[in-house]
């Protein structure tokens, strides 16, 4: 429900072509997703936003490729563009809706997803002014909601708060990495707003403040099915399959030794490992596989059959 088939940095891309290997992204990317095809997974969601490399055309070639289905998303990561700045949530909420409509960038690949960022424990500027755009789209649209947090910040209380603002069903809405915290209460006041919680940073254990392991992000979890949220729960990875923006001290000069970098510091951030890691530690920590089912195949299809625009 939250991954990246690539992560990239359009406007240096544009500039020197050279700085962006597609053929060795895609590669990558498909052996990824197809490692990923043949441990069970169907389907992925690209939550990766306009600032960050969204690409509708390699997407839909991937997935022609794998077999794949790449559910693309509208909406910016946490760099938003300073084109924004002065103007009204409508401009942007306009941008998302032709995304879902009519297709992205010339393509015919319609968006399925809005998604939207703040790192703050207070919505502020032009990550507010995005929330406000988003709410828009979704409610003319129908389409979901999906978020980025720091949950250290706690940042989904405020993103909850301006979405129902802007009068957005808080159900229709996915708090994203989620999984980062082990503060059940945080979680269970989310979600007792009605919203979905991501569960979405298996395989990312050193990258939040507070390092959390596959055991301990499945612990929450089974905290949370005990408490009964079973069915406000997806789960995946934030897996960027084509990287080369790292967090090492190490200025990496090449692709593939950035890619080295991401393979040796998170060995488990793929797809694949949902099946072969995640769902096996779920079920030893005593989540019953039916909770497993509902977190992997009814909510996605419940968040995705939810299409009323109102
Ligand atoms: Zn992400």
């Amino acid at each position: 429900m939250h991954e990246h088939l690539l992560f990239g940095y359009p406007a240096v891309n544009a500039a020197w072509p050279n700085s962006f290997d597609r053929a060795g992204a895609f590669a990558r990317v498909v052996r990824l997703l197809s490692e990923a095809r043949a441990s069970g997974v169907d389907t992925v969601v690209d939550c990766t936003g306009v600032d960050t490399g969204r690409d509708a055309a390699f997407a839909a070639e991937v997935a022609q490729t794998t077999g794949v289905q790449v559910i693309m998303s509208t909406g910016f990561v946490l760099d938003v563009p300073r084109y924004f700045r002065g103007r009204s949530p409508k401009v942007a909420a306009d941008f998302f809706v032709a995304d879902i409509n009519d297709g992205i960038s010339g393509t015919d690949v319609r968006a399925g997803i809005i998604k939207v960022a703040s790192d703050a424990a207070r919505l502020e500027g032009l990550w507010e002014l995005l929330f406000r755009a988003a709410a828009r789209a979704h409610r003319e649209t129908g389409v979901p909601i999906t978020t980025h947090t720091d949950s250290s910040q706690h940042s989904g209380l405020d993103q909850q708060r301006v979405l129902a603002e802007e009068g957005v069903d808080l159900s229709r809405v996915i708090i994203g990495h989620s999984g980062d915290t082990e503060d059940v209460d945080y979680l269970e006041r989310l979600l007792d707003r009605g919203s979905y919680l991501g569960m979405d940073r298996f395989g990312m254990d050193t990258f939040a403040d507070h390092p959390m392991d596959t055991l301990q992000r499945c612990m929450v979890i089974a905290r949370l099915c005990a408490d009964g949220y079973a069915d406000r729960l997806v789960l995946s990875h934030d897996a960027t399959c084509y990287c080369v923006h790292t967090k090492g001290q190490t200025a990496y000069e090449t692709a593939a030794e950035a890619l080295a970098w991401w393979d040796r510091t998170y060995p488990d951030q793929r797809p694949a490992r949902m099946t072969s890691l995640v769902i096996p530690t779920l079920l030893e920590v005593g989540v019953a596989p039916a909770d497993v089912d509902k977190m992997t195949r009814n909510n996605p299809r419940a968040i995705f059959e939810k299409q009323t625009p109102y």
